[in-house]
């Protein structure tokens, strides 16, 4: 029988020094992956940026993980239960996880254009005899839209709520709105009554704009009939997965447009048990906590950091919070660049390229930004400190 205790002794007395021995030890559980592979981490002064990592899962989400980890199940009935799940606690008649907001762009698309129709789901992207067009708000065109584009299909591009009325016709498969977006040209409920009217199922990316939590739910109530939220940003849930929410039947044809199908458009938007059961576990949590707090400790560490380059001459501080998505207290720091000889982008070059490594909200053409959120406990301190040093030159 297997001894652990003796297999480990037996191990040490071999006459091997140095790292193999401790492989076979508990020392293994704190092999250092990033420093053996050379890969930089860094102190998240920034946000929920995809390519910075976005967010870090709590441990119940972790350990779910885990736990998934370790037993076969049936995919589907696994799928079927979470989505039960996640439907009961954000209002939607259905959901499912996604592999993020971007493939629930994807696979909402494909439900709104080839629906549950066996070939139609088999022939995609090829739209042929489909329904092949979706409307959106000139204002609204961004990266993500590839993602609906994925499907082949056309964007119909409109600028005011009488140019979208007539470009409804029987080829529309879908009005897109872009959460952040509104609202810019039409606001998201007239977007949502719009729809109803001429019966065209309208989504809603709001991938970022997962706070207030009153959001979860804030966009079905108007009508939409798909709403995506990222997993791995506010919620902090996996970072591959998201949710898609809304209409049964559409969530069901959506399903079936996505892995594991294989011949499906979105057989690449793969989702396995771990990422399921994590972002259920993940939306618990998101939904029971205290949310006001989380406000308070983001303003604190805002103040503290704020207090810290008050002696920095000619800075100034002001609390800045995102009216859409990434609503939560972020820091901006404004100061004349001539004056200071020292630029918005060089100040964020040198808080990355400092020790530890701080990276800061990206884009700085007219101000340096700081997100507080995604700060680990102790690191406003380290923020704080390091960017007095840099702003004194
Ligand atoms: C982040 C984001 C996405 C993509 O979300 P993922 O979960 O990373 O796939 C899509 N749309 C908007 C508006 C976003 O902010």
């Amino acid at each position: 029988m297997f001894n652990r205790r003796r297999f480990l002794q037996s191990l040490s007395s071999l006459p091997i020094v140095g790292g193999f021995v401790r492989l076979g030890t508990a020392a293994s559980a704190k092999r250092d992956y990033f420093k053996e592979l050379g890969v930089h981490p860094f102190i998240n002064a920034a946000g929920t940026y995809t390519t910075l990592t976005a967010s870090l899962m709590e441990p119940e989400a972790v350990a779910a993980i885990e736990y998934a980890s370790k037993t076969f199940v049936r995919l589907n009935e696994l799928h079927d239960a979470v989505g039960k799940r996640i439907a009961a606690m954000t209002g939607a008649e259905a959901a499912m996880v996604s592999s993020g907001a971007a493939g629930a762009l994807t696979a909402g698309t494909a439900a709104c254009v080839a629906g549950s129709n066996p070939e139609f789901i088999r022939r995609l992207p090829d739209i042929t005899g489909m329904k092949s067009e979706v409307i959106i708000l000139k204002s609204h065109r961004y990266g993500y839209d590839h993602a609906v584009r994925n499907c082949g299909i056309r964007m119909v591009e409109v600028e005011n709520k009488e140019a979208l009325e007539s470009a409804v016709n029987e080829k529309t498969a879908m009005m897109l709105f872009f959460n952040a977006a509104d609202p810019i040209g039409i606001t998201a409920q007239e977007f949502a009554d719009l729809g109803k009217k001429h019966k065209v199922p309208t989504f809603n990316d709001a991938a970022a704009d997962a706070l207030p939590i009153e959001n979860l739910s804030k966009y079905l109530k108007m009508g939409f009939d798909l709403v995506t939220f990222s997993g791995g940003k506010g919620i902090r849930g996996p970072q591959s997965a998201g949710l898609l929410l809304g209409r049964k039947d559409l969530i069901a044809a959506a399903r079936l447009n996505s892995s594991p199908y294989s011949d499906s458009l979105g057989r690449g938007l793969k989702v396995n048990k771990e990422e399921m059961l994590g972002m259920m576990v993940a939306l618990e949590r998101y939904v029971k906590r205290d949310h006001a707090a989380d406000w308070r400790e983001w303003e604190k560490r805002v103040k503290l950091i704020a207090d810290s380059v008050q002696t920095a001459k000619g800075v100034k501080t002001e609390t800045w919070i995102p009216p859409i998505a990434n609503h939560v207290p972020h820091l901006k720091l404004t100061w004349h660049e001539a004056d200071l000889k020292l630029s918005y982008a060089d100040a964020a070059r040198r808080m990355r390229e400092g020790e530890p490594s701080i990276e800061v909200v990206p884009g700085t053409a007219e101000s340096l930004n700081i997100g507080v959120w995604m700060l680990q406990p102790g690191e406003a301190e380290i923020v704080a400190k390091r960017l007095r040093e840099v702003l004194k030159g």
